[in-house]
């Protein structure tokens, strides 16, 4: 068959979208692995430097499939939590800290919380999985101290759409998709559109100032491995 991005009409996008994650939901962080060799979790770690996490935060984390990148800011948030023990208003502001898994996949979200059980982590009510749509978010304007989408921009149907929620919080900032990490897909019409949607989405310097222009200040990519992956990052005041 050819099937190629031009026909996918926009109602088809999220259907799509939605089977290659049901299919591959259970075996994500496996295959995540062996696409990234591995790379994912760097690339993650970095993402999560760059944010700077702190105890207190309100986080959302969309796109935030099986908790991978929330995890590793509750850790961030944890150590540093840990290091300023001796303060007690730092250990008070530890129990707030509220990390927000919002992904459009049921499915995805179970894994997550399956795992999170598993780790021992947000059983104290830090983690919140929430079922949601980047392109339209229902949580308030300014209740977000910080925002990450990480390898989730490319599956949303309009970005400026899920820019302009973004904007409705206060930091920003999140990572692409890399080339290699889509050769997941469980149907060949799924699949396709993945390969078509990573080749169509903006160059790094086009994505930058697309984010500019939903106001964030401060914009800024770094590029990993050669510009495979790149974070972007922008502030808002
Ligand atoms: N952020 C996670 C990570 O880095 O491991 C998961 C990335 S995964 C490649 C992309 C995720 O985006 C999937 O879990 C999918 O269900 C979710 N997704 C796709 N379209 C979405 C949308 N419009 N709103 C929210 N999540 C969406």
């Amino acid at each position: 068959t050819s099937f190629g991005f031009k026909e996918v009409r926009e109602e088809e996008k999220s259907r799509l979208v939605g089977n290659v994650f049901t299919n591959v939901a259970s075996n994500y962080d496996l295959m995540n692995d062996l696409m990234s060799g591995g790379l994912h979790r760097l690339w993650k770690e970095r993402l999560v430097s760059k944010l700077n996490p702190f105890p207190g935060m309100k986080h959302l984390d969309v796109a935030g499939g099986t908790g991978d990148v929330a995890f590793r800011i509750l850790d961030s948030i944890n150590s540093v939590g840990k290091r300023a023990m001796r303060d007690i208003q730092d250990d008070n502001r530890l129990d707030e800290t509220q990390i927000f898994v919002c992904d459009i996949n049921p499915n995805m979200l179970n894994v997550g919380k399956k795992r999170a059980q598993e780790r021992g982590l947000g059983g104290d009510k830090s983690l919140i999985w929430v079922e949601g749509d980047a392109e339209a978010l229902k949580f308030e304007d300014e209740s977000m101290d910080g925002y990450t989408i990480a390898f989730g921009i490319r599956n949303v149907t309009h970005i400026e759409k899920a820019l302009s929620e973004a904007h409705r919080y206060d930091y920003y900032s999140f990572s692409v998709i890399p080339a290699v990490g889509q050769l997941v897909a469980g149907d060949r019409e799924s699949y396709q559109y993945l390969v078509e949607s990573i080749r169509r989405f903006p160059s790094q310097e086009k994505f930058a100032s697309m984010i500019v222009d939903a106001g964030f200040q401060k914009v800024e990519y770094e590029n990993l491995v050669g510009g495979v992956v790149a974070i972007h990052s922008g502030l808002k005041f």
